[in-house]
């Protein structure tokens, strides 16, 4: 039996109601007439994108915040959800995690004094288009400017979008040559946009072509396809990725409510086929600032094998005031996951240095006091220690 019918659900053609399935899915399945087949090919996802008032409003309730940020976002970041990600929001619940992330809203056109168009200076650190060359040894290397789905906080929102769907070959040639040249770089992050928007065909070209070079141990991915649109985790697509070991992929969640049967389906695949997987999370103020949302959102991804890597303090990106919480919740988080929990479910908190510092790690602080060779130490729990160093 194909286990993406028990995903989908079973399709009764009579009353065209899958069973085992929301409202919410049931109504985004017909509403498109989708085939259990449409729905499983990831071409007709993104074919299908919602990216108009029209239809967004035929499968949620909108507030009248929403309706704006609809209106309006085209010039800044456009608005696209995948049917499958558009079937887990709720239609009725305007502070729905999903919805929140992929639903403009009108605050979004407010720019406050602390914010930028590139907070984390990448095009300052830029020496060819398309690279990000921070640290002594790896690069981001930015294959696209396309996603499946535009996240409304995105620090990359002066650049992603549609429009330019893949760099042209003699950028990519340019990126090569400088990685080529830079011996030190040990480590190739590719990202974008989303580099499994690319086919896999020039995504192997990429992966190929960086790994060809001597210097260059090892590539990541860095992506949030598996969240957004699980159904491009394909067996061709992970049997390419196979072939490419060691390669170690980073994907972007947000919230629990992420983790359906079908997004552990794909995360299934990557694990199977050896490729190691850690989770970036932005900070969002109302989607999983709360500890208890947090740390949940960590123990069910290590139920499907993904690794607790960063949490981000939200970049302030322009437009991003609604999202933003402050560093104490950030650090509060942190004190109630470690001790807490297990270790592996506790990853590093960091703020990217506005302007181009690069990743500052942010921790709760357990060095009491600190007096020659003597440390007084706190735990988890509050309790003091006292530690010599070697005399
Ligand atoms: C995040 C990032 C990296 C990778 O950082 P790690 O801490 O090694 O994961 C590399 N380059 C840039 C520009 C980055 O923003
Ligand atoms: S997937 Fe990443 S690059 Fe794309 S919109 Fe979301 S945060 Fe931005």
């Amino acid at each position: 039996m194909n286990p993406l019918n028990e995903i989908n659900g079973k399709t009764n053609t009579s009353t065209k109601k899958r069973t085992n399935l929301t409202a919410q899915e049931n109504r985004v399945f017909n509403f498109f007439s989708a085939t259990q087949l449409d729905w499983e090919d990831w071409r007709w996802q993104m074919r299908n994108r919602i990216k108009t008032l029209e239809i967004l409003e035929r499968l949620i309730k909108l507030t009248p915040n929403e309706r704006e940020g609809v209106e309006g976002c085209g010039k800044k970041l456009a608005m696209s959800i995948p049917p499958y990600f558009a079937s887990l929001m709720d239609p009725e619940d305007p502070s729905c995690p999903i919805r929140m992330q992929c639903v403009p809203q009108k605050s979004e056109f407010e720019k406050f004094p602390e914010e930028m168009a590139d907070p984390c200076g990448e095009d300052s650190h830029s020496p060819v288009h398309g690279l990000v060359h921070r640290y002594p040894d790896r690069v981001l290397l930015l294959v696209n400017e396309m996603c499946a789905m535009y996240c409304r906080y995105c620090t990359r929102s002066r650049m992603v979008g549609e429009g330019k769907r893949t760099l042209s070959r003699e950028t990519y040639e340019a990126a090569f040559e400088y990685i080529r040249t830079h011996k030190k770089i040990r480590d190739v992050l590719i990202s974008g946009g989303d580099p499994l928007m690319l086919s896999d065909r020039l995504l192997e070209y990429v992966i190929k072509t960086v790994k060809a070079i001597p210097h260059v141990e090892f590539v990541r991915i860095g992506t949030r396809v598996p969240v957004t649109l699980p159904q491009r985790i394909t067996s061709e697509l992970v049997t390419m990725l196979k072939k490419y070991s060691p390669l170690w992929m980073s994907i972007h969640f947000t919230h629990s409510k992420e983790i359906t049967k079908r997004v552990k389906f794909a995360c299934d695949l990557l694990a199977d086929s050896g490729i190691p997987l850690g989770s970036q999370t932005v900070l969002l103020k109302g989607i999983n600032d709360k500890p208890e949302v947090m740390k949940k959102l960590m123990h069910n991804l290590l139920k499907i094998r993904v690794k607790p890597y960063y949490i981000y303090q939200c970049d302030p990106i322009f437009g991003s005031r609604h999202f933003r919480t402050p560093v104490s919740a950030g650090i509060e988080i942190m004190e109630q996951l470690r001790g807490y929990t297990s270790g592996y479910a506790v990853p590093t908190y960091v703020i990217d240095g506005p302007g181009g510092g690069g990743k500052i790690p942010i921790s709760p602080n357990y060095v009491v006091s600190h007096e020659g060779n003597q440390y007084v130490l706190r735990n988890y729990a509050g309790k003091q220690y006292i530690y010599h160093d070697p005399a």
